[in-house]
């Protein structure tokens, strides 16, 4: 694991491209996955810190996808040959950004991926889940092992935005939700900001401030990712509060 001072994420948006992206029209979330996102917020708030194991990991997948595919000829590195991951805390916006120079995802891939369950794994946990019971030590752990994936970001987020850049698209796409049923998925009105790969920003919700803190998400880092292929950079952009 190695935690040292990086160059900070640009993560907002201005006036004129908020103004963009509400133009787009909102696509709904399949059924599966707002009743996943409901046994997750209401069963795993007394563990919500995985949201950061479960991003990490997915930032692993991506890194080890483009590694395979650069090893195997199908792809270059091109300019972007590391293979990192850089965690940013920013007490000011309010945000956490877990950004990978992975494979990154298309428009398509963004829909498909951020917007159903495509695994059958999640598919028959959600059947194992009695319906509208409270979780009981069992449930969780099976929780746990199936990994509850991408849609925890809600866990500790009111918001999530995901920006991405594949090499099989010239385009930066993003996705964005407030976990109502609905997200978007449009083009980047910033262009292309990412040379390949994925920044996922979490907007932090009220009662999860504890986590804008770098000590935190450290001790949280260290405890899900102790053996990583590949290096944690870990930065704030602002002064702590
Ligand atoms: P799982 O990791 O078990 O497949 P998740 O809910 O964690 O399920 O993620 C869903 C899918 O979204 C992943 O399979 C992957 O295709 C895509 N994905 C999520 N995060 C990233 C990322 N950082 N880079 C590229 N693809 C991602
Ligand atoms: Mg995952």
């Amino acid at each position: 694991l190695d935690l040292t001072n990086a160059q900070p994420i640009q993560v907002g948006f201005t006036a004129g491209q908020e103004q963009a992206l509400s133009t787009t029209k909102p696509q709904d979330f399949q059924a599966e996955v707002n009743r996943l996102m409901e046994i997750i917020i209401n069963s795993l708030y007394k563990t919500r810190d995985i949201f950061l194991r479960e991003l990490i990991s997915n930032a692993v997948d991506a890194l080890d996808k483009i590694r395979y595919q650069s090893l195997t000829g199908q792809s270059e590195l091109g300019s972007t040959a590391n293979l990192d991951i850089r965690v940013q805390v920013d007490n000011e916006a309010r945000t956490i950004t877990i950004v990978d120079t992975g494979i990154g995802m298309t428009a398509a891939e963004l829909t498909k991926n951020l917007g159903t369950i495509a695994h059958s794994g999640t598919a028959s946990f959600l059947d194992a889940f009695a319906k509208g019971s409270e979780a009981s030590e069992n449930q969780l752990q099976l929780i746990g092992q199936f990994g509850v994936g991408f849609y925890s970001a809600f866990l500790v987020a009111d918001e999530v935005i995901v920006v991405s850049k594949s090499n099989k698209d010239p385009d930066q796409h993003v996705w964005r939700s407030k976990a109502d049923g609905h997200f978007i998925v449009s083009k980047d009105p910033r262009g292309v900001t990412l040379d390949r790969g994925t920044a996922v920003i979490l907007k932090i919700k009220e009662d999860a401030k504890e986590f804008l803190n770098n000590d935190k998400i450290e001790s949280v880092i260290q405890r899900y990712s102790e053996f990583m292929q590949y290096p944690i950079y870990l930065f704030s952009s602002r002064k702590e509060e």
